[in-house]
C-alpha cells in the first residue's frame, strides 16, 4: 500500500511513517517542517519505500499529485500546541481549516480513502467525562482564542463527514487526545517534555494554576498502532474515534511523578495562568476519553502504562536511549 502522511515529519506522523515502513508499505510525506521536524525522519531518508516533499498542504498542485500516487492518506498536517494557538491563532485557523479543505477536496477526485486527525480539544469546556464520541461539543467563548484550535479542528470533522455523507468519499475521523513519547519537544506547550527537561536541568517544574486539571496521556506507540488499524478497517468510514489513555492523572501529581522517576531536585512551583499564557487562554479542568468504541472496532488498549512512557520520555531527553518504545506490560 501506499500511503501519503501530511504531517508526517511531525512527533506522531514520524511515527506512523515508521509503523507504515515496518509493515512493508512504502510511505509519502507532505510537510512544511512548520512544526514538524527533518530531525524525525532523518534516519528514514534513504529507506527504499520513503519518499518526502517539503511543501505546504495548501499546494494545490503538489497535493493533487501525492494524492494521485497514493492509495490512502493520513492527514496529520496542523497547527498544534497551545502555546502556537494562543499566540497565532490566523495561522491556527488557516492551516487547520484550509489545508484539509484542500486534502480532501484532491482526494475526493480520486475518491481515496482518507483520516483526518481531530482533538481531544473538541471537547472544550464538557465536564461530562469520559467523554464520548457523540456528545455534546462545549466550546469556549470566542474571545479566548485557545478555542480557535477546537473550532478549526471541528469544522474539519464536520467537512471530512460531509465528504462521506454527500460524496461517498471515504473518510474516518479520529481525536486524538495527550500524546506522549520520544522525538516530542516542548517548544509550543506539551506538558511532559516541558516537566522532563526542567527535571533534568534541576530548573523549577511550572506547573500551571493549582495542578488540580486532569489529563491522560498516550504513548504514540498505541496511538500509532490504532491509526493503522483503523485506516485498514472498513466498519471506521463515516465514524469518529476517540484514540488515548484513560489513565487520569493531575497536572501536580505528574510533576511530582516526573521529579521522582528522574531523581530531580528541581523545586516545584505554581504558576498563574495569567502569567503563563497570553490572554485568551483557560484551560480544560478534565480530560478523559471514553475509548470503548474504539476497542470495540479493533480490539484497542493501550500497552504502556504512565510510568513506563515517563521513563520513556526520561530516557530520550537524558540521550541515554535510542529505543523509542518502551517495554509492554501485560
Ligand atoms: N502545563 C503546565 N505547565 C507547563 C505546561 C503545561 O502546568 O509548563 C499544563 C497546562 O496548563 C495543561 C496541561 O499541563 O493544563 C497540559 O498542557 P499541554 O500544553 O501539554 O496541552 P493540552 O493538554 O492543554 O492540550
Amino acid at each position: 500500500m501506499r500511503v501519503l502522511i501530511t504531517g508526517g515529519a511531525g512527533f506522531i506522523g514520524s511515527h506512523l511513517c515508521e509503523a507504515y515502513l515496518e509493515r512493508g508499505d512504502e510511505v509519502l510525506v507532505l510537510d512544511d517542517l512548520s512544526t514538524g521536524s527533518i530531525e524525525n525522519i532523518r534516519h528514514l531518508r534513504g529507506h527504499p519505500h520513503f519518499h518526502y516533499t517539503v511543501d505546504s498542504v495548501h499546494n494545490h498542485p503538489i497535493v493533487a499529485e501525492l494524492v494521485d500516487q497514493c492509495d490512502v492518506i493520513v492527514h496529520l498536517a496542523a497547527a498544534v500546541g497551545v502555546k502556537l494557538i494562543v499566540e497565532s491563532p490566523v495561522r491556527t485557523i488557516e492551516t487547520n481549516v484550509h489545508g484539509t479543505e484542500v486534502v480532501l477536496a484532491h482526494a475526493n477526485k480520486k475518491k481515496k480513502k482518507v483520516l483526518i486527525a481531530s482533538t481531544s480539544e473538541v471537547y472544550g469546556l464538557s465536564t461530562q467525562v469520559p467523554f464520548r464520541e457523540d456528545g455534546n461539543l462545549v466550546m469556549g467563548a470566542t474571545n479566548k482564542g485557545r478555542w480557535s484550535y477546537a473550532c478549526s479542528k471541528a469544522i474539519d470533522e464536520f467537512l471530512a463527514l460531509a465528504y462521506w455523507r454527500e460524496k461517498q468519499l471515504p473518510t474516518v475521523v479520529v481525536r486524538l487526545f495527550n500524546t506522549v513519547g520520544p522525538r516530542q519537544v516542548g517548544q509550543y506547550g506539551m506538558v511532559i517534555p516541558t516537566f522532563v527537561k526542567q527535571a533534568l536541568a534541576g530548573r523549577p517544574i511550572t506547573v500551571y494554576g493549582d495542578g488540580s486539571q486532569t489529563r491522560c496521556f498516550a504513548h504514540v506507540a498505541d496511538v500509532v498502532a490504532a491509526l493503522v488499524k483503523l485506516v485498514d478497517h472498513p466498519s471506521a468510514i463515516g465514524q469518529v474515534y476517540n484514540i488515548g489513555s484513560s489513565e487520569e492523572i493531575s497536572i501536580g501529581a505528574l510533576a511530582s511523578l516526573i521529579k521522582k522517576l528522574s531523581g530531580s531536585t528541581s523545586e516545584i512551583v505554581h504558576i498563574p495562568y495569567g502569567e503563563a499564557y497570553e490572554a485568551g487562554f483557560e484551560d480544560m479542568p478534565r480530560r478523559v476519553p471514553d475509548v470503548s468504541k474504539l476497542s470495540a472496532l479493533i480490539g484497542f488498549r493501550p500497552e504502556r502504562t504512565l510510568e513506563a512512557i515517563l521513563e520513556a520520555v526520561i530516557a530520550f531527553h537524558r540521550g541515554l536511549s535510542t529505543s523509542t518504545i518502551p517495554p509492554q506490560v501485560s
